[in-house]
């Protein structure tokens, strides 16, 4: 029996530099600061000189964490050389997106000479715009949806490159953050409604991209700006003497901004900032919108303890229960729960062990913290309600007095269709029993339960425009045409 965590993946995370002398070794960096966004194959592709002063393009790319494929590290003196750089972590679902040749960066040699990205996102009109191309003639060489954008690129019949990649970028729609590596400049963009983060950052006299800030962190690079949704930000050898980076519109359509909010919920880590915010902070707001709308308390004026399922609601625990301390309900924040970080990305249980068992080597109680007392459980969200079920049932053989579950999230009900893997659409737990909570919570096996709503996850992150953010994956409202009469797998290659 395979053991997979029960929470929604993301695609990707994009890394770029320009610039310095180590430049795949950060990229290395930066990759393994934004490993929780692809844990299943990595790659870089670094930009050198030949003998002969020709550009010259190096491939390293793997199945693995990133301190996996890049396990000898003669590998960026060796094979990377450059002093530019562009890297991918990448997660994938199905067997043929498995495959080593869906493995990101992409490289392309066309009539302008080298090209190579990385993509995080999904495009909703890659099926349409692949079947077109090969009526056309086009040749693909995988099943992804970014390979529709290279080959739109070396199909423009413009002659200045920005215009080609802007004439591709017109074409196309749906969720992309996109690193992009030619012969002489580095290029980022996010697409116009801004659905996936990127950031623009400086280390030393090098300029730098990446899906998260936290990646900045680690190389000890400094956080300039983001790229705004529809722009596209060009780094040369210019930038590099003038300490201007470029920056030109996809075209001159206005789109609403529509960042993920499920970013802020769950995906990027607490220690960027993304979207104008500071992720912890947007997480301590939904723990207090939380504690606010649905507060617990204990039956006989005890102590409540609150917990969290780590790591993910670990600071939604914190605001939630700051909030019960301001609404004066005796409470303490505990460590109720602890998690193995020992398992890897899927644990394998030999033969067909109960998924009991997968819950019990990922998680353990503190029995004296739990024993005797009203628990108040905080999850960041519930997708299938599998482990959900199982961890509750873990916390009652501590012999809690109570279990009230709150969740700082609204019920899933809907895919994404914008880069991130939900289970379809029956096996959510929320379409399971009919967004009737009160069916959840004895399904479950809590005493109470409550999610946030639609407005109350927004009314905590107003201080970042509600407006701004895509909620389809909670409300089925997608920003952008969708049909929803085909299911996610009709939109994909
Ligand atoms: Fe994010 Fe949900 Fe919108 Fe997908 S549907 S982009 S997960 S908010």
């Amino acid at each position: 029996m395979i053991i997979k965590p029960d929470k929604p993946k993301c695609h990707c995370g994009i890394f770029g530099i320009f610039g310095s002398q180590h430049a795949s070794l950060q990229t290395y960096y930066g990759l393994h600061a934004l490993q929780h966004r692809g844990q299943e194959a990595a790659g870089i592709v670094s930009k050198s000189f030949s003998a002969k002063g020709n550009s010259v393009f190096n491939i390293h790319k793997g199945v693995g964490l990133v301190t996996e494929v890049f396990e000898d590290k003669s590998i960026f003196h060796s094979l990377l050389p450059g002093r530019s750089a562009i890297g991918h972590n990448r997660y994938s679902t199905t067997g043929a997106s498995k495959s080593r040749k869906n493995i990101q960066p992409f490289v392309v040699n066309y009539r302008m000479g080298n090209l190579a990205v990385s993509h995080n996102g999904n495009l909703t009109n890659a099926k349409q715009l692949r079947e077109e191309l090969v009526n056309d003639g086009a040749i693909f060489q995988t099943t992804s949806d970014t390979e529709v954008i290279l080959h739109l690129i070396a199909r423009s019949k413009l002659t200045n490159q920005i215009d080609q990649i802007k004439e591709a970028l017109s074409k196309v729609e749906g969720a992309y953050s996109l690193v992009i590596l030619t012969d002489d400049k580095l290029i980022a963009t996010r697409d116009p409604f801004g659905f996936r983060p990127l950031a623009l950052g400086k280390l030393h006299n090098a300029f730098v991209f990446a899906s998260e800030t936290c990646s900045f962190d680690l190389i000890s690079a400094s956080f300039i700006r983001e790229v705004d949704p529809g722009e596209l930000v060009v780094i040369n050898d210019s930038t590099l003497s003038n300490g201007f980076p470029e920056s030109y519109k996809i075209n001159n359509l206005k789109f609403p901004q529509k960042h993920c909010i499920f970013e802020f919920i769950y995906f990027s880590r607490p220690d960027s900032f993304i979207f104008g915010h500071n992720v912890d902070k947007m997480r301590r707001r939904l723990g207090k919108v939380l504690a606010r709308k649905h507060p617990v308390s204990d039956r006989d004026g005890e102590k409540v303890i609150v917990i969290s399922v780590p790591d993910s609601s670990n600071t939604m625990a914190l605001g939630y229960q700051t909030e019960l301390e301001k609404l004066n309900i005796n409470s303490k924040l505990e460590i109720g729960l602890i998690r193995s970080h020992y398992i890897g990305r899927t644990f394998i249980l030999p033969g067909q062990e109960k998924r009991e068992m997968g819950v019990r080597i990922k998680f353990n109680t503190v029995k004296g913290v739990l024993q005797g007392r009203t628990v108040v459980l905080i999850d960041d969200s519930i997708v299938r309600g599998t482990t959900s079920k199982q961890l509750v049932k873990l916390i009652r053989e501590a012999n809690p007095k109570e279990i009230h579950l709150r969740i700082s999230s609204p019920p899933i009900t809907h895919p994404c269709y914008y880069g991130m893997d939900f289970p379809s659409k029956e096996e959510l737990i929320a379409n399971r029993f009919n967004v009737d909570i009160n069916s959840i919570k004895n399904y479950l096996e809590v005493d109470s339960l409550e999610y946030l709503t639609i407005d109350e996850m927004l009314e905590a992150v107003s201080e970042a425009n509600a407006e701004n953010f895509c909620t389809a994956c909670f409300s089925g409202k997608y920003p952008s045409k969708i049909d929803p009469t085909l299911t996610k797998e009709m939109y994909e290659i």
